[in-house]
C-alpha cells in the first residue's frame, strides 16, 4: 500500500513537473482555490478570537463554538428520531398492505427535507469550528508564532472540554466531534514534518456496540430536554421556502404532484419477492433519459427495474474510509459509485486515479457548497471548475453529478442547465441512510432496510467519510444481496433508458 502511494505521488509529481510553465501555474491555482472565501472568513474570526485579553477568555470563546456545535448536534438528532418514527409508520403500513394516506406521505417528505436543511446548516458551523481548531493547532506548533503559548492553552482546553463532556455522559455528540477533531490532527501531522503536539482523541473513535447503544439511549433524553437553538428557527424559515427553491421534480414519466410521486414510491405490495416479480418496469419514455436541465436529466432510482439497487457514496475521497468502502465492494463482489468533492480529489488522488471494475467516479461539486445560494461565479467554480479539475486527476470528466444536500433548484434552473451543459446526468437518491448523523451502524442498517423494503428499487445514499458508514454499508450490501440485486448505477441507467451510458 505504502509502495503504491509512493509510486502514485511520484507519478503525480512527474506529470506536473513535465507540463509547460503555464500548466504548472494552473495546477498551483487549483490547489489554492478551494474554500478561499470561507477560509478567509474563518481566518478573520481566528484573529478576532486571539484579541481577547486573557488566555482564559480566549479559551472560553473557543469553547462556545464547541458548545454550539454540540447543541446543533441534538437538533439533528431530534430530526433523526422523527425521521425514524415517520418511516416506521410507512414501513408498517406497506408491510401490511395498507394504503398510505396523504398525511403519511407529506409528513415523511417534510421530515426528509428538514433533515437536509439541518445537515447543511450544522455542516457550515462544523467547518468554521474545525478551521479555528486547525489554525489553533498550527500556531501551537509554530515556534515563532506570537500566539504559540495561547493556542497551546486553547488546544489543551479543547481536549478538556471533550473529556468532561464524555464523563458527563454526553457520548453521542462527543464521539461525533472527536472524530472530526481527530481528522484535523491527522491533517496537521501530514503537513508538519517535525513532531506535532496535538491532543489525542483516539479513545473516542472506536466505541463498542455497548457504548453506542448507551449513547443512543442517552441522546434520546438529551433531545427531549434540550433548549431551542437558532438552528430550530432557521429550519422553520428555510422550510417555508423549501418547496419553491429546492425541490426537483420527479423523473419524466411520473405523475405531476409530489404526493402522487411518493405514492408511487410506496406502491410496492406486501411480501415482495424478486423471484415472483415478473412484470417489467414502466415502459414509457425509455429513451428520454440524458443530460438535460429538466426531468429527463434527473435520476432518483424510482424508475429502475423492480428489485434492482445501486450503491452510492458521497463526499470523499477520504484517506481512510474510502478504502474501507472499496474493500466492502470487493468482499461482496458488488459495484458502487463514488460522488466526490473535487477539493478532496486533489488532496487524496490515489484512489481517484485508479480505475477499477468495482466502482465509478462521479462529481459532487468542488467544496460541497449549497448551490442555490451561490452567485454565478460560485456556480462556475462548484460545477464547471469542479469537473475540469476532477478530470486533471481522474483523467476523464465525470458523466454524473450529485448536488450537495440534493439542492439543485427547480426544473430548468441555472444549476441544472450547467450540469447538463457539462454532459452529466443529475443523480439523486431515494434511500437516505442518514449515516452522517448516526454513529450506530445497527440503527443505520435498520433505517436503510425499512426504506429498501418499502421501495423495492432505487439508489442508496451513503458517505465514504465516516467509520460507521463503512460498517453499516457492509450490512446493507449483504442484505441487498440476500433479497434483491446490486448493480452498477450506470447499468441501471442503461436499462432504464434502453441504451448505453458511459461513466469513468
Ligand atoms: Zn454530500
Amino acid at each position: 500500500m505504502r509502495l503504491i502511494k509512493l509510486i502514485t505521488s511520484f507519478a503525480l509529481l512527474f506529470t506536473f513537473s513535465c507540463q509547460s510553465p503555464w500548466k504548472q501555474d494552473e495546477t498551483r491555482t487549483v490547489a489554492q482555490y478551494e474554500h478561499e472565501d470561507e477560509e478567509q472568513k474563518h481566518a478573520n474570526t481566528f484573529e478576532k478570537l486571539m484579541q481577547a485579553p486573557t488566555d482564559a477568555e480566549r479559551s472560553r470563546n473557543f469553547a462556545n463554538y464547541l458548545d454550539r456545535q454540540r447543541s446543533f448536534y441534538y437538533v439533528a438528532q431530534q430530526l433523526l428520531f422523527d425521521f425514524d418514527a415517520r418511516l416506521d409508520v410507512i414501513y408498517n403500513k406497506t408491510q401490511n398492505g395498507e394504503q398510505l394516506t396523504d398525511e403519511d406521505i407529506n409528513e415523511f417528505q417534510k421530515i426528509r427535507a428538514q433533515n437536509l436543511i439541518a445537515w447543511e446548516f450544522s455542516e457550515r458551523n462544523l467547518h468554521e469550528m474545525l478551521d479555528l481548531y486547525y489554525l489553533a493547532l498550527k500556531h501551537a506548533n509554530t515556534e515563532d508564532s506570537p500566539y504559540q503559548k495561547s493556542t497551546q492553552w486553547m488546544v489543551a482546553n479543547v481536549k478538556k472540554w471533550i473529556d468532561e463532556g464524555w464523563k458527563k455522559g454526553d457520548k453521542s455528540a462527543i464521539m461525533n466531534l472527536a472524530q472530526n477533531l481527530h481528522d484535523v490532527n491527522e491533517q496537521i501531522k501530514s503537513e508538519f514534518s517535525t513532531k506535532v503536539k496535538a491532543p489525542s482523541f483516539k479513545s473516542y473513535l472506536n466505541p463498542s456496540q455497548a457504548v453506542l447503544t448507551e449513547a443512543y439511549e442517552r441522546s434520546k433524553w438529551l433531545v427531549a430536554n434540550r433548549p431551542k437553538t437558532h438552528l430550530d428557527s432557521f429550519i422553520e424559515k428555510e422550510w417555508s421556502e423549501y418547496l419553491q427553491t429546492r425541490v426537483i421534480e420527479p423523473e419524466q414519466d411520473f405523475v405531476n404532484t409530489k404526493t402522487d410521486f411518493l405514492k408511487n414510491d410506496f406502491k410496492l405490495k406486501k411480501d415482495f419477492n424478486l423471484k415472483n416479480f415478473t412484470t417489467p418496469r414502466t415502459p414509457q419514455a425509455l429513451d428520454e433519459l440524458y443530460p438535460s436541465p429538466d426531468g429527463k436529466g434527473h435520476v432518483t432510482g424510482n424508475r429502475f427495474p423492480m428489485g434492482k439497487w445501486a450503491m452510492t457514496f458521497d463526499d470523499g475521497p477520504n484517506p481512510t474510509h474510502t478504502q474501507g468502502m472499496v474493500n466492502n465492494l470487493k468482499n461482496n463482489g458488488v459495484h458502487g459509485t463514488f460522488f466526490w468533492q473535487t477539493q478532496n480529489v486533489l488532496k487524496y488522488p490515489a484512489i481517484p486515479q485508479t480505475t477499477s471494475p468495482l466502482y465509478s467516479r462521479a462529481s459532487h461539486s468542488y467544496t460541497h457548497a449549497n448551490l442555490p445560494k451561490q452567485s454565478s461565479a460560485g456556480l462556475d467554480k462548484e460545477i464547471n471548475r469542479a469537473v475540469t479539475d476532477f478530470a486533471k486527476i481522474v483523467g476523464e470528466k465525470p458523466t454524473m453529478f450529485r448536488c450537495p444536500y440534493g439542492a439543485c433548484g427547480p426544473s430548468g434552473s441555472a444549476i441544472r442547465q450547467m450540469i447538463a451543459k457539462n454532459n452529466m446526468l443529475h443523480i439523486a437518491w431515494n434511500v437516505d441512510t442518514l449515516d452522517w448523523q448516526d454513529k450506530n451502524p445497527e440503527s443505520i442498517f435498520q433505517r436503510t432496510k425499512k426504506q429498501i423494503d418499502s421501495l423495492g428499487r432505487g439508489i442508496v445514499l451513503f458517505h465514504d467519510i465516516h467509520p460507521q458508514s463503512v460498517i453499516a454499508s457492509d450490512k446493507v450490501i449483504k442484505y441487498l444481496k440476500s433479497k434483491y440485486k446490486v448493480e452498477p448505477l450506470h447499468k441501471l441507467i442503461e436499462e432504464s433508458r434502453g441504451k448505453p451510458y458511459y461513466t469513468p
